[in-house]
């Protein structure tokens, strides 16, 4: 019997991205085009029985809902293999005995901390004992919810947001991001920086482990956002793979600290059929 092959590691578990990486959505989220491969790289790592999850920065919708709109794209997505930055806050919080949380965003952002058990409050409430503030995406953002959300603050709450990403891909080009602009303007009222919940936290990728039943060091994450996918499985000693279908550059990607830089770039999710991450067994 060989000793096991220091140099490398098994895949266990897949996550990816979905925008810019297996699929391109308008700016609202709503009609999605498929990026090359993906159906059939799903369906290949279906095949050898890895299990996988989709983990946006989007919070549109819940879940459920990005998965109906995946599948009608044609991606065979299960509502329990889709997760937002909302899913991640639902389990933090939760676990964390946050109880009142004063939410900006629509119901993509609040639906899962309800199904979580946690009481949500929207800004409009006029008193809101809120413990924590959770940003995501706020298209309808006013004045009136800057002030609720500073005014929680004070009063003690602990400010989250879901993503701190400045912009993120859609087939028209970089859309802003929402959440992470909200939590700069509550930053510089309160001078409280919000705790990211999204990519590229750790709290994001030991959730999608916990999902998965897979150890971080097992999972292969697959995205198109050095800042966001990239920094994250490096960080948590994930192995990374940098697809040039979004945002990330063959340039952008080699200007990065070794350590910063994927294990593997691949120029879309159809070059992940012929390499060792669906053979299970990568180099280290
Ligand atoms: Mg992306």
């Amino acid at each position: 019997m060989h000793a096991p092959d220091q140099r490398t590691r098994a895949i266990d578990g897949i996550v990816f991205d979905l925008d810019g990486t297996l699929v391109l959505g308008d700016r609202n989220n709503n009609g999605y085009e498929l990026l090359p491969g993906s159906r059939e790289v799903l369906a290949a790592a279906r095949a050898r029985g890895l299990p996988l999850v989709a983990l946006t920065n989007g919070t549109v919708h819940i879940p459920e809902e990005y998965a109906a709109n995946l599948r009608a794209a044609g991606l065979a997505f299960d509502g329990h293999e889709v997760m937002t930055p909302a899913s991640v806050a639902a389990d933090y919080l939760s676990r964390h005995g946050y109880k009142r949380v004063l939410v900006l965003g629509v119901s993509g952002v609040w639906r899962p901390l309800e199904v979580a058990g946690i009481e949500v409050i929207l800004p409009l409430a006029p008193e809101t004992g809120a413990d924590a503030v959770l940003i995501g995406w706020h298209p309808d953002f006013n004045l009136r919810d800057l002030e609720a959300a500073c005014k929680a603050v004070w009063a003690g709450a602990r400010v989250f947001t879901t993503s701190n990403a400045r912009f993120f891909a859609t087939r028209d080009g970089p859309a802003l991001g929402v959440s992470g602009a909200i939590a700069t303007m509550i930053a510089s009222v309160t001078g409280k920086r919000a705790v990211v919940l999204g990519k590229p936290s750790q709290h994001a990728l030991a959730c999608a482990s916990r999902r998965l039943g897979v150890p971080i060091d097992r999972l292969a994450v697959v995205g198109d956002d050095p800042t966001l996918e990239v920094a994250m499985a490096r960080k948590g000693g994930a192995y990374a793979v940098a697809v040039l279908t979004g945002l990330a550059t063959e340039k952008s990607l080699a200007e990065l600290p070794s350590g910063r830089r994927p294990h593997l770039v691949v120029r879309s999710v159809r070059d992940l059929l012929s390499s060792e991450v669906l053979a299970r067994r990568v180099a280290s």
